[in-house]
């Protein structure tokens, strides 16, 4: 066998260690190709401590590195943004990560490389190299959980962009006051937003928002599964929801459509695999985009719930 060095195609058969990291646990896997993921274990994450933090990621090397190299690189999908310009985490709810500068800081610690993305970040590099966007061109990925989130990619590679907000299609003052469905006019409410506007679609288009409306529109607590088999049902009251919900999350979309000419846009987060919602907002997208897309635009990801890791997989082996 010949001697590897570090040139590209070694760098890429090697392993990657891989780190999914939410508000509540570390999920900690190995990588021996990019978009392929040996899962480990799920550990609690210790969100207020920096080096409780250190301590629960070295345990988890430790615990299944000792086969690999001890230069292997970490790669890591962290809720919030990561800063291209200082690496800081911005607008998390790890206060643990409040103004660090998670890679570099953490890859001075452990001794070896360390790559962090935002998680709707890595879910798209994941749908872009190995999923049910793989080898198209522009990819745009987009979060429908709790809130809303996304990510671009194109050619293979991550945009980044200015300040590293890149594919936040869910924030600015985006949502209509009013909304005319089968000849009647409803009032849509414009809500203050965790990033300091009022009026995102964050604060509607994802779960707790399709929550919100229905709660608006009927003065009913009503969890979003309920509202999507109702719906489904035919439930007029879930049925004025969603329609509402479809309408106010396809015009953003849309217009995201229109500037930037993706491809696929792959959608992960929870209601990424509600029945039939996805179908119908491709619909509803396609309908209102000034390209004609013969094919399905909008579709379930095919790691809609694991994005994070199987990206961290392909980020790990960016140049
Ligand atoms: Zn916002």
């Amino acid at each position: 066998m010949s001697v590897e060095t570090s040139t590209a195609g070694s760098a890429s058969a090697a392993a990657v260690f891989c780190a999914d990291i939410g508000g509540s646990f570390i999920k900690f896997g190995v990588s021996r190709h990019a978009g392929e993921v040996e899962e480990g274990e799920k550990v609690p994450m210790p969100t207020a401590s920096w080096p409780g933090f250190v301590v629960a990621v070295q345990g988890l090397i430790a615990r299944y590195g000792n086969a690999f190299p001890p230069d292997t690189p970490l790669a890591i999908a962290t809720a919030g943004l990561v800063s291209p310009q200082t690496g800081e985490l911005l607008s998390t709810n790890i206060p643990a990560f409040t103004g660090r500068a998670l890679a570099a800081e953490l890859s001075w610690q452990l001794g070896r490389r360390v790559t962090a993305a935002n998680d709707a970040d890595c879910f798209t590099l994941a749908e872009a190299h190995a999923g049910h966007a793989q080898g198209l061109p522009i990819v745009a990925g987009v979060i429908l959980g709790t809130g809303v989130g996304g990510g671009l990619v194109i050619n293979g590679q991550l945009v980044r962009g200015h300040g590293g907000v890149t594919g936040e299609w869910g924030h600015g003052a985006i949502v209509r006051t009013e909304l005319t469905l089968e000849g009647h006019t409803y009032a849509i409410p414009r809500r203050p937003c965790a990033c300091g506007q009022t009026g995102c679609l964050d604060t509607l288009g994802g779960a707790r928002g399709m929550e919100r409306l229905h709660r608006h529109f009927h003065r009913r607590d009503s969890t979003s599964r309920q509202i999507v088999a109702g719906w489904r049902r035919g439930q007029p009251e879930a049925a004025l929801t969603i329609a509402a919900w479809l309408r106010l999350v396809a015009e953003p979309l849309a217009l995201l459509v229109n500037i930037l000419g993706p491809s696929k846009i792959v959608v992960g987060g929870g209601l990424a695999s509600a029945d039939g919602l996805i179908a119908a907002l491709d619909k509803r997208v396609r309908a209102g985009v000034l390209h004609r897309y013969p094919d399905l635009l909008v579709i379930a990801g095919k790691f809609a719930h694991n994005g994070g890791l199987v990206g961290a997989s392909v980020l790990g082996r960016l140049a």
